[in-house]
């Protein structure tokens, strides 16, 4: 497995192993490696001929009061699972690296943008949408892969791909659990054992939400409501958005409506703190079809 910390040992890499035109699948990520991205990087591994990870903690991608500085990292324990995974290049650069200089340029995709975690930490997307496409440009991937954990962030870049006529296709990998049901994150490390245990919710409630959702009287508001109760129910949860939205365009659905009489695919988006540490999580149902 190569490690290249400079673009320059990157673009070397890629001619090294990539340079007869074998198929390249990538995988980025901002590092303290577990079971989900092991997936992401596996899935990449069987489909493609070259496997690439990054790895890179994006600092425009974190709003002022984010835990830029407390995300967790561990250098050594992610180039062990990365070769776990039989990776051929991680690239591992430093913010110098990436941003020699202020960008002066943005990528902004807009809509998508303003719900969710958009409007919950603005600016957010632009960091991804700059740092993926500068990545994108560097690997020059033919597929990559991302994970529905972060739903918004695959529409986003979806649409930038589709936009911008990137020639790479987005795979979407479904969410890694942990066996009670915890979406698998970095920043569950963070949590305290009642934290932990208290976070259970989330996955619990998107459960829940597939029944109810079939319920013939059953609004987007009465269900947001029902949500928001049992999440309430947990003194250490603090709400920062519980939402159902068309996915992957993430037009609001009308809120008196009731879901029966709905159709296509929604996402339940939750994203909850607990102490300081902010966890999402969501499901994608399919509505309407009778
Ligand atoms: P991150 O390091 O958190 O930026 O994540 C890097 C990539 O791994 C993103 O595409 C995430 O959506 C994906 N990812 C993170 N957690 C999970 C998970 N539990 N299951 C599947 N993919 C995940």
């Amino acid at each position: 497995m190569i490690i290249a910390r400079t673009k320059e040992d990157l673009r070397h890499a890629m001619r090294e192993m990539a340079g007869d035109g074998r198929s390249i699948g990538f995988v980025p990520t901002m590092g303290y490696l577990h079971e989900g991205h092991a997936s992401l990087l596996t899935a990449a591994r069987e489909q493609c001929e070259v496997t690439v990870l990054s790895i890179f903690v994006n600092p425009l991608q974190f709003g002022v009061n984010e835990d830029l500085e407390v995300y967790p990292r561990d250098e050594a324990r992610d180039v062990a699972i990365a070769e776990s995974c039989h990776t051929d290049i991680v690239f591992i650069p430093s913010v110098q690296e990436m941003y020699p200089t202020r960008p002066l340029t943005s990528v902004k995709v807009s809509e998508i943008t303003e719900e969710l975690c958009g409007a919950s930490r603005p600016g957010h997307f632009d960091g991804v949408g700059i740092v993926i496409a500068k990545l994108f440009h560097l690997v020059k991937p033919h597929r990559a892969y991302f994970g529905m954990k972060d739903a918004q962030q695959v529409a986003v870049i979806e649409q930038m791909v589709h936009d911008l006529d990137f020639d790479v296709e987005i795979v979407r990998m479904p969410t890694v659990r942990e066996a009670d049901g915890l979406a698998m994150s970095s920043r569950n490390v963070r949590l305290s054992a009642e934290q932990r245990h208290q976070a259970l919710v989330l996955s619990n409630v998107l459960k829940d939400a597939g029944f109810w959702l079939k319920q013939p009287e059953m609004t987007v508001d009465s269900l947001l409501e029902a949500v928001r109760t049992e999440i309430g129910k947990m003194d250490e949860a603090e709400i920062d958005y519980v939402e159902l939205m068309q996915y992957p365009s993430l037009q609001r659905v009308p809120a008196n409506q009731r879901l029966l009489e709905a159709s296509g695919t929604v996402i339940l988006a939750l994203a909850v703190k607990f102490g300081a540490t902010r966890l999402i999580d969501n499901a994608l149902y399919t509505i309407g079809e009778r």
